[in-house]
């Protein structure tokens, strides 16, 4: 059993993009760290070459049972919701005007996630926000996190199966030529067929797919990083300028551990982040945080069902997301303006333990996600012990742009799109504890610290200012870069000065 000691330099809570990128950033400077996660660590081929013990199924075949649902919330249940099992892989929080779905392991969403790794919407995305932060200055740690997770749009030549670039090329329909831009995918992609089969949404077994485990906590833990997989971290508490104190539930012992830290990087995931910092202001333990829960966000999130029933089609194999696409101009020939598109086969169906006839039926059907920036106006809010949120889809004029694409394409394919139109759904939920000039409008500086709250730091997607539109993954591990370095370039320059009074 690892020994944890009481005493930490640095606690990270969280394994996910914020939380792995934070950790190692701040290992790579020479820091000392203790990153926390409550979720497992996954038995994965990388990980077991790299002899990490107490490995967890992925959901397959009758683990499928035992490993698919971590927990379910919904607004009727009592308490903390549902809790199915301690190492399932999936967390969902069912709400009325929002659902959530996010994961549980080392490696945080990088595992259920489908690889698509981009930079935001908006070139100038994080200008104007406050003054200290600019898209040309994070511009570097797009490009660092970018080449660490070795992405690469796929090219039409290299012959994966169920490319949109591909599919649509002749098509009357639909399009996806150069005009419409792919996604860059992090993927091994050498034409191998099980590079191109069940490595999606349910885990990428044979490590096909950039894992944050295998890409960088691997090579932190080489350097340094002390990583305490099946700890949950349930309240923290101030103690002023002696740090944090975190009460932690140990899940493989079943015992609880206090443990104490100059300094904290919360990073557990919006929901589960927003949570921690509810549940601990409600019980005294942290004050302040006038803006915690404004700004929050689903990124545009529209998921659909396009049940194509295409004979012979086998929709599952390929890189997790078949591309983008777009509505062809009956005119001219080109793409239409319209939403952020990508279609998705059922990628990982053959590991589920389904009836035949369900299974070989989910291969000729695709799924369609469309995505933009939303107004990330949202609200959540902890009413009994519960977070709740508040969202008008109604707000957010990209999520009827979706419905209406969706729309034209049952039509154009003459095969149903369902949607759930009225039920939004986020993979992308963001904000709540978003970056602020002042602690009126914002829970985080420009240093990802707390307002009002020294030592505290978030470094997940709830920090994030605004939708990227784009998938945000590494629009969240630039951020988490970003206040790993501000940490460390404080600590030299607090080192140097107190080198130089030494001096004197
Ligand atoms: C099906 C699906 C597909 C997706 N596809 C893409 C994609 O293609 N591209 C993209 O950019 N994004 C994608 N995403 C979104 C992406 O996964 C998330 O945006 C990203 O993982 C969020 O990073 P994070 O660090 O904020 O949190 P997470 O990655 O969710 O990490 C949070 C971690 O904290 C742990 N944790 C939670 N509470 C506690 C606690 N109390 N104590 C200790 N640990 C805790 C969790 O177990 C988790 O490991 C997808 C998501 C899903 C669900």
């Amino acid at each position: 059993m690892m020994e944890l000691g009481q005493r930490h330099s640095t606690i990270v809570i969280g394994s996910g993009f914020g939380g792995s990128v934070a950790a190692s950033t701040l290992v790579e400077a020479g820091e000392k760290v203790l990153l926390i996660e409550r979720g497992p660590w996954r038995d994965t081929a990388p990980m077991r070459k790299a002899g990490v013990e107490h490995r967890a199924s992925l959901p397959k075949g009758l683990r499928a049972l035992t490993h698919l649902l971590y927990r379910i919330r919904l607004p009727g249940l009592p308490g903390d919701g549902m809790r199915f099992a301690q190492r399932g892989l999936f967390d969902i929080h069912l709400g009325r005007e929002m659902s959530v779905v996010c994961s549980n392991g080392v490696g945080g969403g990088s595992h259920v996630y489908s690889a698509m790794n981009l930079r935001p919407q908006d070139a100038q995305y994080w200008d104007g926000h406050v003054e200290a932060i600019s898209s040309t200055a994070m511009e570097a740690h797009y490009d660092w996190i970018l080449n660490r997770m070795g992405a690469a749009v796929p090219s039409i030549d290299s012959k994966i199966p169920n490319s949109t670039s591909a599919d649509y090329r002749n098509s009357p329909d639909f399009i996806a030529d150069e005009s419409v831009p792919q996604p860059a995918i992090s993927m091994r992609m050498d034409g191998k067929i099980e590079s191109y089969r069940n490595n999606s949404f349910f885990g990428s077994e044979n490590g096909a797919k950039a894992t944050l485990d295998q890409v960088l906590l691997l090579s932190a833990i080489e350097n340094g990083l002390q990583l305490a997989a099946e700890h949950e971290c349930l309240t923290l508490w101030s103690l002023g300028k002696n740090g944090y104190r975190l009460e932690v539930f140990d899940h493989r012992a079943r015992r609880r551990r206090y443990l104490i830290a100059d300094r904290v990087i919360l990073a557990a995931g919006t929901l589960n982040t927003l949570r921690l910092l509810f549940r601990s202001r409600a019980i005294g333990a942290l004050s302040g945080m006038p803006a915690l829960g404004k700004g929050f966000g689903g990124n545009g999130d529209s998921v659909a069902w396009w049940a194509l029933n295409q004979r012979g089609a086998d929709f599952s194999l390929g890189v997790p997301s078949h591309g983008r696409f777009a509505l062809r101009d009956r005119d001219s020939g080109g793409a239409l303006p319209g939403p952020n598109i990508t279609r998705y086969g059922f990628n990982g169906v053959d590991t589920l333990p389904l009836p035949k006839w369900l299974n070989a039926r989910l291969k000729r059907d695709a799924i369609l996600v469309g995505m933009g920036a939303d107004r990330a106006d949202g609200v959540a809010r902890w009413r009994r012990g519960k977070l709740q949120i508040r969202y008008i889809k109604e707000n957010s004029s990209v999520l009827a742009d979706i419905q209406e694409f969706f729309v034209e394409a049952a039509r154009r394919s003459g095969k149903p799109v369902r949607s759930l139109r009225d039920f939004p759904l986020t993979v992308h939920p963001l904000g709540g504890a978003r970056l602020g000039r002042e602690e009126k409008h914002g829970v985080v500086n420009e240093k990802g610290e707390v307002f009002g709250l020294p030592g505290l730091f978030i470094a997940d997607a709830s920090a994030l200012p605004a939708a990227p539109g784009a998938p945000p993954s590494m629009t969240i591990s630039a951020w988490a870069r970003h206040v790993a370095k501000a940490i460390t370039e404080n600590h030299n320059h607090s080192q140097q000065e107190r080198d130089s009074a030494q001096a004197v």
